[in-house]
């Protein structure tokens, strides 16, 4: 089994996730006492929130190259970044440390794809949904068609995730606000919506989505094990 290196602690709230996910796949896979052999390096979010939002992302890949460099040197055989926002220095980090990087954007248009899906809304930070890296990403890479919220709910989606889920906090109101954005962008022509957010796991019940949701933590955790185990080396 290859080892994984961990770049957590964006928020800690939704490495949590994915370390138990991961260790979950691998049981399953292996069975019996098997888990997954891993390296977690777990960031100060305040340090890095600040940078993100001062838009000083130089700064922001700094911390992250730093946190690269240490699973290198700890021995780390590839590299998950365990959050879609700081997939933007994903370039930076690759160039610094010479190691197989899991993509979130790719493991999740393969996904989206599988379910014979081209149009896709996406769901995350202001970061995530405003900026180019990721939707042109999805675009550019692997053709599908992406929409993203409109101003006042990508306001809204931001704040609720930077002032409730990261904080661990699971408000009901703030769940169905989420889920009529979904269905605004379902009815305007989604076929699915990316949870480009991996604190948007906390929200995810897709029972209660019109449409198919494509849950980042869940396909992300999904890849980086599938790539341990070897599956697509
Ligand atoms: N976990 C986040 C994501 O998936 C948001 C927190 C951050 O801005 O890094 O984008």
């Amino acid at each position: 089994m290859k080892t994984l290196g961990l770049i957590g602690g964006m928020s800690w709230e939704s490495t949590a996730h994915y370390y138990t996910r991961i260790n979950q796949l691998v049981a399953q896979r292996l069975g019996g006492l098997h888990s997954a052999q891993l390296l977690l390096y777990s960031i100060e979010f305040d340090a890095l929130q600040k940078l993100q939002h001062a838009d000083d992302w130089r700064g922001a890949a700094r911390l992250l190259v730093d946190a690269a460099r240490r699973l290198a040197r700890a021995g780390a055989d590839g590299l998950v970044i365990c959050a879609n926002t700081m997939h933007r220095v994903a370039p930076e980090i690759e160039a610094a440390v010479q190691l197989p990087l899991i993509h979130v954007a790719d493991a999740t248009a393969q996904a989206i794809k599988h379910k014979g899906l081209q149009t896709v809304a996406l769901l995350g930070t202001r970061f995530t949904m405003e900026n180019d890296f990721y939707r042109e990403r999805l675009q550019h890479r692997h053709g599908l068609r992406v929409s993203i919220p409109d101003e006042a709910e990508r306001r809204t989606l931001h704040r609720i995730i930077f002032e409730e889920l990261c904080k661990g906090e699971l408000r009901t109101d703030s769940q169905e606000i989420f889920y009529r954005i979904i269905a605004r962008l379902g009815a305007a022509g989604a076929e699915g919506a990316i949870l480009g957010c991996t604190e948007f796991t906390l929200f995810g019940v897709a029972e209660k989505s019109a449409i198919p949701l494509f849950d980042t933590t869940e396909i992300h955790a999904r890849a980086a094990v599938a790539w341990a185990l070897g599956d697509n080396p």
